[in-house]
C-alpha cells in the first residue's frame, strides 16, 4: 500500500512518474537496456538531458541569458561553490540568515575564504520569521538567501528589492512550486530531492554574464565554467536522477498544467492546513510567524512532547508518514511539496481533528 508521504526530503514523487520509471526500467526508449546502463554520451541520453534543461527553462520562463547546469554534491556543495566562484580571496558578500541551511552556507563561505558578513538574521527569534530590514554592504559581490526554510517552516514571499548586488538563492525546498520573478537573481540552485526528483542531482540556474565574471583557476568540479563548457557532462552526470526529474517535469507541465496551476494547488493545501492549526484553540501551535509561513513545510507543536510522540505514531498507523520535525528542532512538520496530493492534506486534517477530540 502507498502511504501519504509528508517527508521533508527526500520526498514524495507522483505515482504516475514512479509507474513510468518502473515500466521503462528494463528497456528505456527502445535501447534494450535501462537508462542506468546507457552511456551518458549516447545520443538518446544527451537528448533526454537537453530536454530536461529546456523544460526547466520553459516552466520557469527563463530568458536566453540563463543557463541550466546539472551538478552533484547536493545543495550543500553549492554553499562552497558559490563562495569559491563569486567571492574568492576574501571578496565581500552578504548573507541573510534565516535558518539551518543559510547558517551552513554562511559558515561554508567563510571556510572557503570569502569575506562573508551577515546583512540580517532572525536567529535571535529562533528563525521564526523572514527579516524585512537589511544592512547590506555597498561593495558586496552578491546577496545570499534561502528561499524556503525547510526546517523552520518559513518562506520568502517577496524578495529584497534594494539589494546593492545580485541575489543568489538556495531554492532547494520550493523549486518549481510557485512562479518567481527571477530578475533580481544571478544564480539559483536546488537539490532535486525535495520538489523535483531523486537525490544526487542539483539544478543550478545562472546568468551567463554573471558566470563569466566568476573566479578562474579553481578545481574543475567546483568551477561552474566547467559545467557550462561541457554541457554538464565533464564527468559522468547522475543520469538516472536527471531522467526521473525529466519525468517529473513532464508531469508538472502536462498533467498539472505548469507553475501557475501547481502554485494554486500548493496555496490551497497550505491554507487548509494552517486553518486547521489556527482553528484548534491553541491545541496545535504553528511555529512560524504568520507573515512568514511556508507553503511547503508546515511546522507546528502540540501541548507536550508526549502528545507529539503519540501523534506521530498514530499517524503512521493511519498511513501518514514523515511528519516528524527536523531532528534539530523536533515537533511536527508536514511537507506539502508538489507531489503531495490534496487528499493527503485532507486526510491529515481529519486525523488532526480526531486526535484533538481524544486528547484535547
Ligand atoms: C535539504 C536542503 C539542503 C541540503 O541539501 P543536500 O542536497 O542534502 O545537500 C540545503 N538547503 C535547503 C533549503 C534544503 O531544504
Amino acid at each position: 500500500m502507498r502511504v501519504y508521504n509528508f517527508n521533508g526530503g527526500p520526498a514524495a514523487i507522483s505515482q504516475s512518474v514512479l509507474e513510468r520509471v518502473a515500466n521503462e526500467t528494463l528497456d528505456w526508449n527502445g535501447t534494450g537496456m535501462s537508462i542506468m546502463e546507457n552511456s551518458h554520451r549516447a545520443k538518446e541520453v544527451v537528448d533526454m538531458a537537453n530536454k530536461v534543461n529546456q523544460d526547466i527553462k520553459e516552466l520557469l520562463g527563463l530568458s536566453e541569458e540563463w543557463k541550466v547546469l546539472f551538478c552533484q554534491g547536493g545543495a550543500s556543495l553549492q554553499f562552497a561553490m558559490v563562495a569559491l566562484n563569486f567571492a574568492p580571496n576574501g571578496a565581500p558578500c552578504d548573507y541573510i540568515n534565516t535558518g539551518l541551511w543559510s547558517t551552513k552556507a554562511f559558515l561554508e563561505a567563510k571556510l572557503c575564504g570569502a569575506g562573508a558578513r551577515l546583512a540580517a538574521s532572525s536567529e535571535a527569534d529562533a528563525f521564526t520569521y523572514i527579516p524585512s530590514e537589511f544592512d547590506f554592504s555597498k561593495d558586496s559581490n552578491y546577496v545570499y538567501l534561502t528561499s524556503n526554510n525547510t526546517v523552520r517552516g518559513t518562506q520568502w514571499s517577496a524578495f529584497p528589492k534594494n539589494a546593492p548586488a545580485p541575489l543568489i538563492a538556495d531554492f532547494s525546498s520550493d523549486f518549481l512550486s510557485r512562479t518567481v520573478d527571477f530578475s533580481p537573481f544571478a544564480l539559483v540552485f536546488a537539490g532535486a530531492q525535495k520538489n523535483l526528483g531523486p537525490a544526487g542531482l542539483t539544478i543550478v540556474l545562472v546568468r551567463e554574464n554573471f558566470l563569466q565574471k566568476g573566479a578562474k583557476n579553481i578545481p574543475h568540479m567546483l568551477d561552474y565554467h566547467t559545467y557550462l563548457e561541457h554541457e554538464s557532462m565533464y564527468n559522468t552526470p547522475p543520469v538516472h536522477a536527471i531522467y526521473v526529474s525529466g519525468l517529473v517535469l513532464d508531469w508538472l507541465k502536462n498533467s498539472i498544467g505548469g507553475l501557475k496551476a501547481i502554485e494554486k494547488i500548493n496555496r490551497a493545501k497550505a491554507a487548509d492546513l494552517y486553518a486547521a492549526i489556527d482553528d484548534s484553540f491553541g491545541f496545535y501551535r504553528g511555529t512560524a510567524r504568520k507573515d512568514s509561513r511556508s507553503l511547503m513545510n508546515v511546522t507546528f507543536r502540540l501541548p507536550s512532547e508526549e502528545l507529539e510522540k503519540n501523534f506521530l505514531s498514530l499517524a503512521k498507523k493511519e498511513g501518514m508518514v514523515g511528519l516528524n520535525g527536523h531532528r534539530s528542532v523536533g515537533g511536527i512538520r508536514a511537507s506539502l511539496y508538489n507531489a503531495v496530493p490534496v487528499e493527503a492534506v485532507m486526510a491529515l486534517i481529519s486525523f488532526m481533528k480526531e486526535f484533538q477530540k481524544k486528547n484535547g
